[in-house]
């Protein structure tokens, strides 16, 4: 393996050299941010050319916005209270909260500048709308063609403003000066390891859902039974991270926590989602219903702990035929179908007799509940809302996992992006946008990773070219 060093410099003595490493959404418009501000920039990004983009590739990257002028009207208290360990009265116990939290300075910067963000993007050509309710998601604001659709645009601006972007080139190392500044990375190539030396690394590597050492460190040992969502997020190592710890980087965001969707277990890093399973039951391989369907995401994370980390969907012919069936089991996989109860558990080779107890149980819980509105009367695991009786052949069978979307815990960023250490001051020379920031706790505020990849990338990419949101003009905003 060769090492070389590369010595990228900008035209003049005065222009910064910036390496952002990773090309989602946050690095993409950390690029662009920062070639608008006249810096020379470089993206590093680990994955070829039409696999790049992380978790931004597979998004349908809505946002929680009314409008393209307005955040929804919960967002600011949702994301204010996720982004502390505790209940806000509980919020400094110990005086520690504002350690483990996000850093304040952030926080109000992230929900100030999401319009304005997005008003920037749209004056530079990248289209965003109010999009109607998709199944599973609420309306929102979302670029056009989604996280897809984002990155090819972003891919022609940067190219416009001559960015150059070295595709199958991972990040793999930041060089310090004498002083502890981040001046230069280490990066690994087909053909072997390069140094490049630079002003500011931007790192925007996505989350670590590629990274089964990191995911079961942090996740847990049943880590292994939450997937990537697509192919694409398999990409993401967790480089931004490691690296900035070692150099001394606070965190923020829950660690043990992480977003989960149901994902059709054979998609095996194709796009699929199966969240019409709450039509129906949940079983694992025994045949056996082992939450409350109806409990949202804590019936999707609760698959994990199933043998072999998987469940089966089973619903009858009354739900397949809404007219929100394709929405709802979004797949390139085809069900398993069958006659009879006993003949759908033969063929996902789950115990006939108990999968045919299972049902028997629900449909009669069903049937007796006084309400009307749910099945809890006498079942060993309640269900709080929704349930009808599964009788009306032919029957279906869907295999799930869960998704992994992001895990909560990442670095710690002020206002600018910029990385803190553990005393609260920045690491000169080194910012992360996107996921690689951490930012919630207990709980995952649903469509706001989104503006925080592009708050972040470009408040990120402008400070690292030596502009602050406040002083910069009207053109590079
Ligand atoms: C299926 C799915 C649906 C989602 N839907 C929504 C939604 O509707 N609303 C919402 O708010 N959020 C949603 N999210 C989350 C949201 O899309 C992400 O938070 C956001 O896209 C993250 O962008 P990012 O740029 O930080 O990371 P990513 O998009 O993951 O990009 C990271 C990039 O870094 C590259 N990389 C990794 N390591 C290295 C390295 N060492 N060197 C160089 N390059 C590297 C990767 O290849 C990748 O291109 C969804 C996520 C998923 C998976």
């Amino acid at each position: 393996m060769t090492t070389q060093t590369d010595h990228v410099r900008g035209n003049d003595a005065e222009q910064r050299v910036v390496l952002v490493a990773g090309f989602g959404a946050a690095g993409g418009v950390a690029a662009l941010a920062a070639a608008a501000a006249g810096a020379k920039v470089v993206v590093c990004e680990r994955a070829p050319v039409e696999l790049h983009g992380g978790s931004t590739r597979g998004s349908t990257f809505y946002m929680r916005f009314a409008s393209v002028d307005e955040l929804k009207p919960d967002c600011a208290a949702l994301v204010t209270a996720a982004t502390s360990p505790w209940p806000a009265q509980d919020d400094e116990p110990f005086g520690t909260a504002g350690i483990w939290g996000v850093d304040r300075g952030f926080l109000d910067t992230w929900l100030r500048e999401a319009i304005p963000t997005v008003g920037w993007l749209r004056e530079i050509g990248i289209g965003f709308s109010f999009q109607e309710s998709d199944v599973g998601d609420p309306p929102g604001v979302m670029p056009d063609g989604g996280g897809k659709g984002l990155l090819d645009a972003l891919e022609a601006k940067v190219a416009e403003r001559g960015v150059t972007v070295m595709y199958e080139t991972a990040l793999v190392g930041l060089n310090v000066d004498d002083t502890g500044a981040v001046r230069g990375a280490l990066l690994e190539t087909p053909e072997g390891r390069h140094t490049l030396s630079c002003d500011a690394v931007i790192v925007a590597t996505g989350g670590i859902h590629g990274n089964l050492e990191l995911m079961t460190r942090y996740l847990g040992p049943r880590a292994r039974f939450a997937v990537p969502c697509t192919r694409s997020d398999y990409f993401n190592q967790g480089e931004g991270l490691r690296l900035a710890l070692q150099l001394g980087a606070a965190t923020a965001g829950d660690f043990g926590e992480w977003h989960a969707i149901p994902v059709d277990a054979r998609a095996d890093g194709r796009r699929a989602e199966i969240g019409g399973y709450e039509l129906g039951i949940l079983v694992n391989r025994a045949g056996e219903r082992f939450v409350d369907e109806s409990s949202g995401e804590p019936a999707v994370k609760a698959v994990r702990e199933q043998d072999l980390g998987i469940a089966f969907a089973i619903i009858d012919e009354r739900a397949r035929r809404l007219d929100t069936y394709r929405l709802l089991f979004f797949s390139p996989c085809e069900p398993v179908r069958a006659n009879t109860i006993e003949e759908l558990a033969t063929a996902i080779d789950v115990p006939a007799e108990a999968l045919v107890r299972t049902i028997r149980d629900f449909n009669a819980a069903c049937e007796r509940d006084a309400e009307g509105d749910s099945a809890r009367d006498g079942l060993p695991i309640p269900r709080c809302s929704g349930g009808a009786p599964i009788v009306e052949a032919p029957f279906e069978a869907w295999p799930i996992k869960p998704g992994i979307v992001l895990s909560l815990g990442g670095l710690k960023v002020d206002e600018h992006g910029r990385v803190l250490s553990h005393d609260g001051r920045p690491i000169a020379g080194l910012y992360a946008a996107g996921d690689t920031a951490g930012g919630y706790f207990n709980k995952y505020i649903g469509y706001t990773a989104t503006f925080k990849a592009l708050v972040l990338g470009r408040l990120s990419g402008m400070h690292a070219a030596g502009r602050e949101l406040a002083v910069v003009d009207a053109g590079a905003r």
